[in-house]
């Protein structure tokens, strides 16, 4: 699900490495010529548009192609592909909210989730992790922290007593060094231009505000079962160490590797076993530095608010991302400033009233007005 954006890609040149593996279905939101190129190398069953204004333009294109592929359009024929039978795994790449709904029903039908759509277990997380207990599915952490701490706990989620702390490593963006007094100037393509990794936009204006690693704090909260306490933010600029476990004797467990995300996607979609991924080993002898620091937080305040709201209920988090999303994207337009997005993110948390939500339906409720909030926030901006 996502297959045309940046981790939906790397996930099919991954795979084209491998000839055991079968795609079922495609899914973008409306990049319908990408999606149908992808539908030529890959033969799925069905290929799926979210918009259903694209429907027409998919269903003639796989047609003129020749291709067998069924077009299916809009939100219901996402949940249809998550869910089918045909499928054991589904990889969750959809940027934002929008994954929410398709995820869960992946998760509600016992699939292996492979998880890159962080926002969606940020919304959600007990009631996705309880639907993924109840129906025996699994979730395998694609994020490459989550995924360097997965595999240092042992190709595992469960965190024993012997874990002293979880340390969650982040390159600090591309402002780490930048004068902060010229921060109210950032642009969007200065934003989106990581000094380590290739990434879809919204994810990049994260790194750089360095929110991408307070939600990454809430997501390995939720995956590991583990209070914010536990973890530790450090920065890490060469992104060559992608998270580590410390133990209580003294070791401390490193995943490395290269800031490409093939490795993460080639090992959950290898669970519980290896896989080629295209990626090159690291080279420790050609001047390879690596160094640690601790965060700055009155460059980045949004990591300050995220482990807040990590220590509170489901509802604040839903706020906390609902105003992100609203926010980066405005940024994103050049509607507002780098500076505003934590702004309209911190006065959103703070005028929602806190709630129950007791089923995803809630939780899709409540973002809702989150979001109408958070616009509501913006026009302060002006
Ligand atoms: P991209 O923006 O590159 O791709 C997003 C994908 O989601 C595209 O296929 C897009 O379709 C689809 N999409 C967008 N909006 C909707 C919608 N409303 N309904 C259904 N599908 C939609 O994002 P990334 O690949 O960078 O990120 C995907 C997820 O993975 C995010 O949650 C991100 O946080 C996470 N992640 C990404 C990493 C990375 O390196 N990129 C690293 C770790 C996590 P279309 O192309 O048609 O618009
Ligand atoms: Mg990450």
């Amino acid at each position: 699900m996502g297959s045309t954006g940046s981790i939906g890609q790397q996930t099919l040149a991954v795979m084209a490495e491998q000839t055991d593996l079968f795609v079922y279905a495609l899914t973008a939101h409306s990049q319908v010529d990408q999606l149908i190129s992808q539908c030529e190398a890959v033969a799925p069953h069905v290929a799926v548009v979210s918009d259903p204004s694209q429907y027409a333009a998919l269903a003639e294109g796989l047609k003129m192609r020749g291709l067998k592929t069924e077009a299916r359009a809009g939100r219901e024929a996402l949940r249809s592909v998550a869910e089918a039978d045909e499928v054991s795994h589904v990889m969750a790449a959809i940027v934002g909210g929008s994954g929410l709904e398709p995820t869960y029903a992946a998760a509600a039908a016992g699939k292996t989730v492979l998880l890159a759509n962080k926002e969606s277990l940020v919304m959600s997380g007990e009631l996705f992790l309880s639907s993924i207990e109840r129906t025996g599915g699994e979730v395998i952490p694609v994020d490459s922290e989550h995924n360097a701490i997965f595999q240092c706990l042992g190709n595992s989620r469960a965190v024993g007593s012997t874990v002293a702390k979880l340390l969650l490593t982040g390159s600090g963006g591309p402002f780490l060094e930048r004068p902060m007094d010229s921060f109210d100037s950032i642009t969007p393509a200065e934003a989106c231009l990581h000094p380590n990794w290739s990434m879809g936009r919204k994810i990049s204006v994260d790194s750089a505000t360095m929110m991408n690693k307070g939600l990454e704090l809430i997501e390995a909260c939720f995956l590991f079962g583990v209070p914010s306490a536990k973890i530790d933010i450090v920065i890490h600029p060469q992104s060559v160490v992608h998270s580590m476990v410390a133990f209580e004797d003294g070791s401390v467990l490193a995943q490395m590797g290269q800031p490409d995300m093939r490795t993460p996607i080639a090992s959950a979609l290898a669970w519980p076993e290896r896989m080629t991924s295209g990626v090159s080993p690291l080279d420790f002898v050609s001047g390879l530095q690596l160094s640690f620091r601790a965060p700055d937080h009155d460059r980045f305040p949004l990591l300050d608010l995220c482990r807040q709201v990590a220590a509170g209920g489901q509802s604040v988090k839903v706020a906390l991302n609902a105003a992100n999303e609203v926010a980066v994207d405005a940024f994103l337009q050049e509607r507002i400033r780098f500076t505003d997005i934590e702004r309209i993110v911190k006065t959103t948390v703070d005028a929602m009233a806190i709630e129950e939500l007791p089923s995803i339906e809630a939780v899709l409720s409540f973002d809702s007005r989150c979001r109408l909030e958070a616009q509501r926030q913006m026009t302060k901006c002006f």
